[in-house]
Parts: C-alpha cells; sequence; structure tokens
C-alpha cells in the first residue's frame, strides 16, 4: 500500500506503508480521491504552521473518500462495495466535551494528517486504510468519489453557518475566496441568504466564487474602495464569513457590518489588533468556528443530492505519483481552487 509521506517542507514523498490491522468494529476503504486542504499546504510549504511543527514522517491528508473493500464482524452500516466518505475527526468520545455533544472539542482529538500531537496522526492520502465504522459515512450510490471528497470541507463550513445562527434573508459578506471562502458562498446560498458579496486579493478565485453563486465581488487590491457602497448607515452585512485569517479583511468587514451583526472568523490568523471600539460600539458578535461534529454527515447528504455544487471549485484531479505537481498546483492560488489526488 503506497502512501504520500512528508519528510520536511517541499519534501513529500510516496512510499510503502502498512495496512493497520481489521479489528471488529472497523472498516477497509481503498482510497479514490483525496482533496488537498490549505493545512496540508502549510505542512508542505512551512512543515507547519503556528506551534504545530511536522517531528517525523507523516501521511497527510484529510479530505477522502473511497469504495469499503472490507468490514470487521461487528459492522454494520456500510458493506463491501459502498462508496464512503471518511470523517477524519476522531474524537475519543468519553472526555467531557465529548459527552456534552462537543466532539470537535475533544480533549483527546485524533485528526488524520495532523501534527498537533506526537506520534503524530498519519492522514488518509494513502491507497487503503483502515478507520472505524462511525468514521465511513456512506455516498448514494453512483455519487462521484471526487465530490464525496468535499464533504469534510463543506462540513467545516456548514458548522460554521450554525455559528452564525438563521441566515435566510440574510446579507452576507465573505472575506477570502479559497475553497473554504468559497464553500461559505455555496452554503450561505443554500442556506437561503438574500444576498453574497465575496472579497478576496485576485481576480481569478473571485471569479470562480461568482460562477458558483456569489451576487458580487470586489477585488481589494486592485478596488480598495471596492466596499465603500456598504458603508452607508453604519453599515450593510448582517453575517460576515472571515476566511482569509488576515486583520485588514476583519477591519474592512468592520466597516460594512450592520449593528448586531454575527461575524464568524474561520480564517486562522495569528494575533491581530482590531479597533475594540467599533466592535463595542456596533455591537457586533464575534464567533469562532472549529472543524464539525455532525455536519459531516450532512455534507455527504447535499454533495450526493447536488443540492449544493462543489463541480465548479474542483481544479484538477492529479494521480498520486504526481504527488508534488499536485501540491504545487494548488499552492498556487492564481491556478487553483480545489486540487485533488487520485489513487
Ligand atoms: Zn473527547
Amino acid at each position: 500500500m503506497r502512501a504520500i509521506v512528508i519528510h520536511a517542507p517541499r519534501d513529500i514523498r510516496v512510499e510503502e506503508s502498512a495496512l493497520a490491522d481489521l479489528g471488529p468494529h472497523d472498516v477497509q476503504v481503498r482510497i479514490q480521491a483525496g482533496g488537498i486542504c490549505g493545512s496540508d499546504l502549510h505542512y508542505y510549504q512551512h512543515g507547519g504552521f503556528g506551534t504545530v511543527r511536522l517531528q517525523e514522517p507523516m501521511i497527510l491528508g484529510h479530505e477522502i473518500a473511497g469504495t469499503v473493500a472490507a468490514v470487521g464482524a461487528a459492522v454494520r452500516s456500510v458493506a463491501a462495495g459502498d462508496l464512503v466518505a471518511v470523517n477524519p475527526s476522531r474524537p475519543c468520545l468519553v472526555c467531557r466535551y465529548c459527552l456534552d455533544g462537543r466532539s470537535n472539542q475533544c480533549l483527546d482529538m485524533r485528526f488524520y494528517g495532523s501534527a498537533m500531537r506526537m506520534p503524530h496522526v498519519q492522514g488518509g492520502f494513502r491507497e487503503s486504510l483502515v478507520c472505524t465504522e462511525a468514521q465511513a459515512v456512506r455516498v448514494k450510490p453512483g455519487t462521484e468519489p471526487g465530490l464525496a471528497a468535499f464533504a469534510e470541507p463543506l462540513a467545516v463550513c456548514l458548522h460554521a453557518a450554525r455559528q452564525a445562527g438563521p441566515l435566510m434573508g440574510r446579507r452576507v459578506l465573505v472575506t477570502g475566496a479559497g475553497p473554504i471562502g468559497a464553500l461559505s458562498v455555496l452554503v450561505a446560498r443554500y442556506a437561503g441568504a438574500r444576498e453574497v458579496v465575496a472579497t478576496d486579493l485576485l481576480d481569478e478565485p473571485l471569479a470562480l466564487v461568482r460562477a458558483a453563486g456569489a451576487d458580487a465581488t470586489v477585488n481589494m487590491r486592485g478596488e480598495p474602495a471596492g466596499l465603500d457602497r456598504f458603508k452607508a448607515d453604519k453599515g450593510y452585512f448582517d453575517v460576515v464569513f472571515e476566511a482569509s485569517g488576515s486583520e485588514h479583511a476583519l477591519i474592512a468587514a468592520f466597516d460594512v457590518a450592520r449593528p448586531g451583526a454575527v461575524i464568524v472568523q474561520l480564517g486562522i490568523g495569528s494575533a491581530m489588533t482590531l479597533p475594540m471600539n467599533v466592535l463595542v460600539a456596533k455591537e457586533f458578535n464575534l464567533r469562532g468556528t472549529f472543524r464539525f461534529h455532525e455536519e459531516f454527515a450532512l455534507a455527504v447528504d447535499v454533495l450526493a443530492a447536488g443540492t449544493i455544487d462543489v463541480r465548479p471549485l474542483l481544479t484538477a484531479t492529479v494521480p498520486m505519483a504526481e504527488a508534488k505537481a499536485a501540491f504545487e498546483l494548488a499552492g498556487d492560488r492564481r491556478r487553483a481552487m480545489k486540487v485533488q489526488l487520485a489513487f
């Protein structure tokens, strides 16, 4: 079984790797599609992010889908031949947060392809893996594996939308038009937003989010005053999804969000200096959002049904043998939105 292993920044290798034993509650999945995520890119480009650093070789990847090859004796929900999206999140299910229904805050989380703990949790970019039955979520037969592999990032955005509260009839601003921003546009539409505007610093991803359903876009580099028309009467947007991690983007959103607006911070930035006087005076609700929990199954269903159509966001599917080229492409925001590997 071959896997895509990162050893150091820009040093990824396709290597042989052993397959875990199949326990009675486990499922063996032949992986077919794997999406390259921003965090995979951080490991590839910088060896990690923030305080999270690669300390040993690690299989990358957590946006994965494939076909069930074998199941343990006690498995009931899936059978050999089923297409499944693999939930990369493996909470302990016994800590105080898991018992409280907030497994995304688990105290003993094992998340695929993450160097947050030592030894690192190996990821899903491999020809075959063994996961628990709970992780293997059945997908409607006939669905493209590449669509199913969008379940993880879509679940992130569905969870973010839940943090925002009802979106029906709301005016929504999405700052940052990478994959998470683009999926947030689609989720806002799905949830009934009245108007969705997106910003970025590049024209290419903005053209894609317009094609995917945004009403308008603003290139904040080419048109720094492009949001000014939304500043009148203390602001325009009811909800902001900040998906860039940029202090500038969040500050710009403060000027165009209405009093009482909900601002959901999805982008992971480092320290920011914010005009707290504006947050206070406009009574903003600034909220965090982290991963997902029950939204994964919802993501699988809406992808398979086509209710949320992510196909405009898939730039390319690259064979695993060309993993390095795939990562280089995924890192070029002018050319790529979502790049997937084929296994
Ligand atoms: Zn837990």
